[in-house]
């Protein structure tokens, strides 16, 4: 396949490139890199089945050739960035999503789009199953991102019922591993960073929400499970093993051999603001459509995350 990753230098789409690859396929990738890092592909240059263009796929797409399918990655996903750069997280989620579709759709292509567990808000039901419509302030800080994200999912599946487009949405949930960044202002690099430095980890609030943590390479396997499935509908993956963010910040202490502190502190500018209490993916769909469940604990892909910034700090 011939296959064009929006987002390709960000954390995830540069490991779906390395994935794509892999299986032999040829990946386009592209980025504006306003969150992306050139370092996270720098691997694949000099590879044939490799190539680079950098665009903001916010303005008109142009790809030369066929396309077999068009996978979304393109979005600032830390709430530090979507808080920094709120407009154009909005035009990427919105006019981003149409210009991919529009584009998969002249090119006959298979789209996938990158949604997120952001799309049920705070959750007022936990675990999220698919079928919870969720529970989002449209105009608080965090509105800038999740609102894009449904806007997309909206905007897919009128393009899937009007266009006749193939098309398929992944719900991401916490997603973990090497290549995100050390600064990037989400809490498994905060924390990580914090511990091997010896630093305080900064626990938001009391520390009594709840995340489930997933590593990526789990992630990059359902993703590439669904684009080949018959499944239409938004399928959430995530790791269901939920626990408080202070229950996280031991586990990161413990794993990283630290003598930290845990540090319990309110973080200004709207980073608190709509903060969901808690989240937990219900992963019965992938189980039964995509016979996929996560295989790596958090220990284990803490090791290898830690390790990975170990290098960097
Ligand atoms: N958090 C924290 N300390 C930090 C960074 C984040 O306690 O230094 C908390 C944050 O308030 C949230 C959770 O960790 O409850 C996950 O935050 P993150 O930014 O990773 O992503 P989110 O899941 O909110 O999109």
């Amino acid at each position: 396949m011939r296959v064009l990753i929006t987002g390709a230098a960000g954390f995830l789409g540069s490991h779906l490139s390395d994935r794509f690859i892999k299986e032999g396929h040829t990946v386009i990738g592209m980025d504006n890199l306003i969150t992306g890092n050139m370092d996270n592909i720098a691997h694949l240059f000099g590879n044939e089945k490799f190539s680079f263009i950098k665009h903001d796929v916010s303005n008109h797409i142009y790809v030369s050739g066929e396309l077999d399918a068009v996978l979304h990655f393109a979005s600032p996903a830390s709430p530090n960035d979507y808080l920094e750069h709120p407009i154009p997280t909005l035009k990427v989620g919105s006019l981003g999503t149409h210009n991919t579709l529009g584009l998969a759709k002249v090119k006959n292509a298979r789209y996938l789009l990158a949604s997120t567990s952001e799309v049920y808000g705070d959750p007022e039901v936990n675990p999220q199953p698919e079928t919870y419509w969720g529970n989002v302030n449209p105009i608080g800080p965090r509105g800038v991102y999740d609102e894009a994200k449904r806007f997309s999912e909206a905007m897919v599946l009128a393009y899937q019922r009007y266009h006749g487009l193939e098309t398929r949405i992944v719900r991401i949930f916490n997603t973990y591993g090497p290549r995100m960044r050390l600064h990037d202002g989400r809490v498994v690099p905060n924390f990580i960073y914090q511990a091997l430095v010896g630093k305080p980890l900064t626990v938001y609030g009391d520390g009594s929400q709840t995340r489930s943590f997933q590593y990526y390479t789990d992630l990059v396997e359902g993703i590439y499970r669904l684009l080949f499935s018959a499944e239409k509908l938004p399928v959430n993956i995530g790791n269901p093993t939920e626990m408080t963010i202070l229950e996280f910040a031991q586990q990161v202490v413990k794993v990283a051999g630290s003598k930290s502190d845990i540090l319990f502190t309110e973080p200004g500018q709207d980073r608190f603001t709509d903060d969901p209490k808690v989240r937990r993916p219900d992963i019965s769909k992938a189980r039964r459509v995509l016979q996929w469940e996560p295989k790596v604990g958090l220990e284990e892909g803490l090791q290898q995350t830690i390790e990975y910034f170990r290098n960097r700090v």
